[in-house]
């Protein structure tokens, strides 16, 4: 087998193994990187998806918030208006306690509604009684009115009620004489729970919470609640500091200052009043789901990309060794072609001396005598017999003998000149040149040939008259233009006739058959 085609199969066989196991990591690498794809895309959609749910959370409470406040705001404004009325100082005014008791009980939200005079003293509210000798003239909305001449509402901080004891939020409008004056505060409480209570039915996970502040910063109340964040200033987070002064809605991805968070915060600004209410939920607990469902996809992808890897491995081991197995069924079909080739020269071959034997040249000459009776030319057969090779076995021995037909047989095959020729062991030490296409002058140069090479080759024969090994020739040749074409058995016999003659001559000589002489 050509060592080379076995190369161009095996490097063949390297491709497709390499092509089949780049195939399977292909095939692994997209899967892996449509995964982390839609992965992405889902957490993308998770944390759009989380701010757009507090964004509108953020807006219901700032409008649940705006609508709460409003509702005291109309308190404070109908008994202001009131006691405007009766003027600051009037008896009657103490015999509104059961009308703000009344307005208060309305207003779910409202803790308290509550009058005080110039001095802080308590002149009426809506729960009908107060603490001995109450002076609320320290209160901070107290101090602002006294010394602020706006009439806006004020709003917050947060403070403990002195009549309830509760959280509440104070809102509070000045209360004027009729010449400007201060007379005093009217004041709404809101109760802090009604919010947190309120915020506490919303769900934004175990790290969200909601809020509601002051714009200037100050938190009022948070869900979930604790009472140390009460008050507490934000004015310098960056919500307050950047963001709130030129969007009064929006939303901030932010690290919490209390408890230090990653959140998502949307915020809303109430339109009438200094107070905004922001929603926030960690990303932990917005991709919480994500990343469940995250992890139990990537084992299943992970399952996947492994079967098919092992799979995959598994096949292309299976593509090797038949590949390896056709590789090898070639070969030995090479390798066989091969020994037959040899066994068919050998079953033509005499093993003696390498020429054509005896089975080999009665195929071609049928071919040949087939080709020649159909005009296809001339064809001759030359008849050679060694001299007195008997003696010559008896004297050199049998081996020596062996040697000497060996010898013999070279002299024939050096002189097969065309391709057609075909020099044969006829048998024993009997030998012919198949000379096709070649006519009885060419036959006869040729035995001179052959008869004078093997004299030439000077091999002793002290028996020989020469004394030296020589044959005896007969040459026998049809034509294309003979009338009476010999049948193919005579054509060796006639040959052989006339190497008899040639023998009869006197031995180391050349014959040529009768027919064909007389036919020329
Ligand atoms: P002639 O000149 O008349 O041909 O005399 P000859 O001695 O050659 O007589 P013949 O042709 O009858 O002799 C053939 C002999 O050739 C007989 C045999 O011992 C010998 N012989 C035949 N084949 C072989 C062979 O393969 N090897 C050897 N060493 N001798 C062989
Ligand atoms: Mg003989
Ligand atoms: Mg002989």
């Amino acid at each position: 087998m050509q060592p080379a085609l076995a190369n161009d199969e095996e490097k063949a066989s390297q491709s497709v193994s390499r092509r089949a196991k780049l195939f399977v990591v292909l095939v692994c690498v997209a899967i892996a990187a449509s995964h982390v794809w839609q992965s992405w895309a889902a957490r993308q959609s998770d944390l759009v998806n989380t701010r757009t749910y507090t964004d509108n959370m953020a807006r219901a409470l700032a409008q649940h918030a705006s609508d709460a406040f409003q509702s005291a705001d109309g308190l404070l404004l109908d008994v202001g208006d009131r006691i405007n009325t009766l003027g600051m100082g009037s008896p009657l005014i103490a015999e509104m306690a059961p009308l703000l008791h009344r307005l208060a009980e309305e207003i779910p939200q409202l803790d308290g509604l509550l009058v005080y005079d110039e001095l802080g003293g308590w002149v009426v509210n809506s729960s009908g009684k107060a603490p001995e000798d109450a002076n609320n003239s320290d209160r901070p909305y107290f101090i602002y009115h006294r010394d602020h001449l706006d009439m806006a509402p004020l709003i917050g901080p947060v403070l403990r009620s002195r009549t309830t004891g509760n959280w509440i939020i104070p809102m509070s409008r000045r209360l004027n004489h009729r010449d400007g004056s201060f007379a005093g505060v009217v004041l709404a409480t809101m109760d802090l729970k009604y919010f947190t209570s309120l915020y506490s039915t919303f769900n934004v996970g175990p790290s969200g919470s909601i809020g509601l502040l002051l714009t200037k910063g100050t938190l009022l109340t948070r869900q979930p609640f604790e009472e140390k964040y009460i008050n507490r200033d934000f004015s310098d987070s960056p919500l307050f500091r950047e963001l709130l002064p030129v969007k009064p809605v929006g939303n901030i991805d932010t690290v919490s200052r209390l408890d230090g968070v990653q959140r998502l915060i949307s915020y809303h600004r109430l339109q009438k009043y200094p107070l905004l209410v922001s929603v926030a939920m960690s990303q932990e607990d917005a991709l919480a789901d994500w990343r469940q469902e995250t992890l139990v996809y990537s084992a299943g992808v992970l399952l996947l990309l492994l079967m098919i890897s092992a799979f995959g491995w598994r096949l292309i081991g299976q593509i090797e060794l038949r590949l390896r197995a056709e590789m090898k069924a070639v070969r030995a079909m090479n390798e066989l072609q091969e020994v037959n080739r040899t066994l068919e020269m050998l079953a033509h071959q005499d093993g003696l001396t390498g020429l054509s034997n005896r089975r080999h040249f009665d195929e071609v000459l049928e071919k040949e005598y087939r080709r020649s009776t159909r005009g296809g030319g001339p064809l001759s057969l030359v008849l050679i017999d060694v001299d007195f090779f008997k003696q010559y076995n008896d004297i050199y021995g049998h081996q020596a003998g062996d040697e000497c037909l060996r010898q013999v047989g070279r002299v024939l095959k050096d002189l097969q000149r065309r391709p057609a020729d075909l020099a044969v062991r006829y048998g024993g030490e009997e030998m012919l040149m198949l000379l096709p296409s070649t006519d009885a002058v060419g036959a006869a140069q040729m035995a001179e040939k052959i008869r004078a090479g093997i004299q030439a080759l000077g091999i002793v024969h002290k028996a020989s008259a020469t004394g030296v090994v020589t044959v005896s020739a007969g040459v026998n040749s049809i034509l294309p233009d003979q009338k009476h074409v010999p049948p193919i058995k005579e054509l060796v016999g006639q040959a052989d006739a006339a190497l008899y003659e040639a023998k009869r001559g006197g031995r180391n000589q050349v014959r040529i058959a009768e027919p064909v002489r007389s036919a020329a």
